[in-house]
């Protein structure tokens, strides 16, 4: 753990900040190894102090050997106050209004509240080896909890059913929990790219979207199959291929250095040139660890360059509203040599 703090306290030496002060809970679970409901973490070049109350006193002896321990009151803000100097960078995408305003009088006049951006979020983006591990495991659990599901079929099931049996599925294998609401969406209702389970029964000869993830060890995975449960339409046939194809290439075209617009732009020139520009109106992927969400984005108004270490969703769709829906992703890492691919699941349509 202290690396990960040496390598924000270096950072902090760049954009002229004396400390930091970090209360977004999953910044101070990466940095301090804590994961309880009430800490805060400052970290300066030779500063490391950890901030809980009472409840986690024993808990922190063990989680957080790395940094000094101070069991403060309730809110923290008060002791954290006290050994605060100088420029302060401080969370403003996550600190409450309310929160940094007391913080604001609780600092004598010599400290200087610096907003700091995504300072711990951008270290995150990179995994370590141990990290990546940890997303390798979520992943391949999530795809075992799926072939389990997919063992007792789709059609006549709901799609509540399937989302809760396979949520079932992921718990008993290891999981601490989804890493996400698990999406399953049949017929028309996958025209919704956010669908919500129904308690709809699943037809046959329509396509299934299936998105899902486990969480394991803190760390999330994240996929997406789309199934038929029978002979298909032209049309939808049509679709799942476009999608394949686009999400072949855009996943070949992940590697160090590549922007993350560019890489989106190869799922969406070959969703366009099939005529179903229009039915993409989500970005290519995003960055996954910790959260299930997190940097870097590939979109169209990406800005990140990816880097070795960066764990990305490669995962393009067509929707077509009131008729069908197709996405398929696969959770990628960046490698020196180029690319890994955690998902393990076929991508060839699969009759279930
Ligand atoms: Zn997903
Ligand atoms: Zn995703």
């Amino acid at each position: 753990m202290s690396s990960r703090s040496d390598r924000l306290a270096t950072r902090l030496e760049d954009k002229g900040l004396d400390l930091m002060v970090v209360t977004n809970l999953v910044n101070v679970r990466y940095l301090s190894g804590y994961t309880g409901s009430n800490g805060v973490a400052i970290v300066g070049p030779e500063l490391r102090v950890f901030f809980t109350d009472f409840r986690y006193v024993e808990q922190v002896t063990e989680q957080v050997p790395d940094f000094e321990r101070v069991k403060g009151e309730r809110d923290l803000l008060g002791d954290v106050a006290e050994r605060l100097r100088g420029r302060v960078g401080f969370e403003d995408g996550s600190m409450t209004v309310r929160a940094f305003e007391r913080l604001k009088g609780l600092v004598d006049d010599s400290v200087e509240l610096v907003a700091a951006g995504n300072m711990v979020e951008e270290l995150r983006a990179v995994k370590e080896a141990q990290e990546l591990d940890k997303i390798r495991a979520a992943a391949q659990l999530a795809d075992s909890a799926l072939e389990r599901v997919l063992e007792r079929g789709l059609a006549g099931r709901t799609e509540r059913e399937v989302a809760l049996d396979l949520e079932e599925e992921m718990r008993r294998l290891g999981a601490e929990e989804p890493a996400f609401p698990s999406i399953v969406a049949a017929g028309s209702h996958g025209a919704l790219p956010h669908a919500e389970p129904r308690d709809v029964a699943i037809d046959r000869g329509v396509l299934v979207t299936i998105d899902w993830g486990a969480r394991l060890d803190g760390y999330c995975s994240d996929c997406t199959r789309t199934f038929a449960t029978g002979e298909l339409n032209g049309e939808a046939a049509e679709v799942y291929e476009v999608v394949r194809e686009a999400q072949e290439r855009s996943s070949e075209a992940v590697r160090a250095g590549a922007n993350g617009q560019e890489v989106d732009a190869v799922s969406r020139d070959i969703i366009s040139e099939a005529g179903h520009g229009e039915h993409y109106g989500h970005g290519l992927g995003h960055g996954v660890g910790l959260e299930i969400h997190e940097a870097p984005r590939l979109a169209p108004t990406s800005t990140d360059t990816l880097a070795t270490g960066e764990v990305v969703t490669v995962e393009p769709g067509i929707y077509v509203p009131g008729r069908l829906g197709v996405r398929i992703e696969d959770l990628v890492t960046v490698t020196d040599e180029g690319r890994e691919v955690f998902s393990g699941l076929p991508k060839e349509l699969q009759t279930v």
